[in-house]
């Protein structure tokens, strides 16, 4: 049974050049869509966004993003919401998803200050009458308190001689000072990202995204 809110959102919406409406979409698959757990969003050609499932808003809400709900995220560009450091990456992954049809999996960390949170991605195309669209969807995999190796780190110490920190654009660890290649886990910053940070990526995001 569809509910108001979902039909509200399916029907074509409020974006000129974006449509993900009625009439390309299946009724019955955007339904699927809708109520699936998994964070599932819609990219069009140029990789804006198109359409977010429920699922993105109680992401949101239960991280505290009400600045980010699904309403206010339909026509931005997927890759300028990404950090700089990645922006190649996803632009590769889409590219080839978008032009040859591949379909896409890869693994991520988006962690809160508090949980470790792993998701896994899933890109596909949709071929419709106005062109080929891009479903994203992110499952959550594993959801677990930070421990072990990744015990929360003081933040004590974590600025270099210049004041300024360096975390990871994809994992949000922060690297020590000093050190070439040793990444903490610092809950406050995630929760707080100070003025003087710098992105960097961490090897083992690297290895994830650009494969050594
Ligand atoms: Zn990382």
């Amino acid at each position: 049974m569809r509910s108001p809110g979902f039909l509200g959102y399916w029907r074509p919406l409020y974006c000129d050049q974006v449509l993900v409406g009625e009439q390309e979409w299946k009724p019955e698959l955007l339904a699927e869509y809708e109520l699936n757990p998994a964070i599932i969003y819609v990219l069009d050609s140029s990789f804006r966004i198109a359409w977010c499932n429920l699922a993105w808003d109680r992401f949101a809400l239960e991280n505290g993003g009400d600045g980010v709900l699904r309403e206010q995220q339909i026509g931005r560009s997927a890759i300028d919401a990404t950090p700089a450091r990645l922006r190649a990456f996803y632009m590769a992954v889409y590219n080839r998803v978008l032009h040859y049809g591949e379909e896409a999996d890869c693994v991520y960390e988006c962690s809160s200050a508090e949980t470790f949170r792993r998701f896994h991605m899933h890109i596909k195309r949709k071929d419709t009458p106005r062109g080929a669209f891009l479903v994203v969807m992110n499952s959550l995999i594993l959801h677990e308190p930070h421990t072990g190796p990744d015990a929360p780190y003081d933040t004590h110490g974590l600025r270099d001689e210049h004041g300024l920190i360096t975390m990871c654009a994809h994992c949000r660890r922060t690297q020590l000072p000093e050190t070439t290649d040793t990444w903490v886990w610092a809950p406050e910053l995630v929760r707080r990202m100070p003025l003087e940070v710098s992105h960097g990526i961490c090897s083992v995001c690297f290895d994830i995204y650009y494969g050594r």
